[in-house]
């Protein structure tokens, strides 16, 4: 599915036609906190907003072009003064930083909205990705920037957990929320991930072989996000990599950075889908051994050749919601912990003998 402007215009017209009248009045805000449990909204979303305040060639209705140079630039993650932080440590924080120089910091990226522009536009977006990881060093620092931005700047955070940015962050940003229940699930290999949480599910109970067996899997599936993240970042810069052959090696630098920063959002994002797709399956494992009508689930493609309803039966609702439980005791963990091997490990455990 193609996550464009008419994509979101489609599914979302009330936040979409609130943003466009703000643009045609000429009032659109310069901090917006974008909320969505969607990790694929949480990334494609923001371009767009970015297009819509510094489109060139606007349609009528104010909304951005798609075709002009900035709305290419935007989307392709190219635009020069579009600046990206995420939390890139192991320990998934985003830090005030010692000083300018040390990039993915707060003071990093702040530093870069008092350089002039790179761009005829004069724009700069910042966007944060999952800004609730921002320590409060960070979000007091930022909180400045809010006060007295620099000039045409736009900043966009976005997060699937709003509730744990400082009330003062979420009140000088005007919410989007982009709510979809029927998150679909698809990145490489999601397919093979079903087979690996059924097992889990139905053949662990009591076996400490089949849940270590089950464990692996998933370990190697985590670990193959960050090759799968690099593969799709790289054949989408192919062509530019290719030009920068005759860039000096300032500008070559430059891009190679851009690349390392998209690598590690890509891989957020398909991490994020890993995580939810083990939270979905079992919710929906618990939905389902409490009588919910397999078509009224929101993903029923999760199920769809695997659980028969006696299966369903036998499993037991009191059983199904522990799991639950550990499965969002696991999402807890992965988001915090750096020791992912430890983490599925003890998921699986609790799975087979709890
Ligand atoms: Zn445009």
């Amino acid at each position: 599915m193609n996550l464009d402007w008419n994509f979101f215009e489609e599914h979302f017209p009330l936040a979409v036609s609130s943003l466009k009248n703000a643009r045609s009045a000429g009032r659109l805000t310069h901090a917006f906190l974008l909320c969505s449990s969607n990790a694929e909204y949480r990334t494609a979303f923001p371009p767009l907003l970015a297009s819509l305040a510094a489109c060139e060639h606007p349609n009528e209705d104010f909304s951005p072009c798609g075709r002009c140079a900035v709305c290419r630039e935007m989307a392709e993650g190219t635009f020069p003064d579009l600046i990206t932080l995420a939390p890139s440590s192991l320990s998934r924080i985003i830090p005030i930083g010692e000083s300018e120089d040390e990039v993915d910091s707060m003071r990093w990226f702040e530093s870069l909205f008092y350089l002039s522009g790179m761009t005829e536009s004069g724009w700069k977006i910042g966007i944060i990705h999952e800004a609730d990881r921002m320590n409060e060093a960070a979000q007091n620092a930022f909180l400045k920037t809010l006060e007295e931005p620099p000039p045409k700047c736009m900043f966009i955070l976005t997060t699937s957990h709003p509730a744990e940015l400082l009330p003062t962050i979420r009140s000088r940003c005007q919410t989007i929320q982009l709510t979809d229940n029927r998150c679909k699930y698809s990145f490489p290999n999601s397919e093979t991930l079903l087979p690996i949480l059924h097992k889990l599910a139905f053949e662990s109970k009591g076996s400490l072989l089949t849940a270590e067996d089950c464990a692996t899997a998933l370990i190697e599936f985590a670990e193959t996000l960050g090759e799968e993240a690099e593969k799709t970042v790289a054949e989408k810069w192919a062509p530019r990599l290719a030009e920068s052959e005759n860039l000096e090696s300032a500008g070559k630098a430059l891009i190679e950075k851009r690349i390392k920063g998209e690598e590690s959002c890509e891989y957020r994002r398909l991490r994020d889908l890993f995580l939810s797709m083990i939270h979905a399956y079992f919710a929906q494992l618990a939905l389902l051994v409490s009588n919910t009508p397999a078509e009224l689930l929101p993903n029923p493609e999760l199920f769809e050749h695997s659980i028969r309803q006696n299966e369903a039966e036998e499993f037991g609702a009191d059983r199904a919601f522990r799991c639950l439980a550990y499965a969002e005791d696991l999402l807890r963990a992965m988001r915090t912990n750096a020791n992912d091997q430890l983490a599925i490990r003890a998921f699986c455990l609790k799975i087979a003998f709890k």
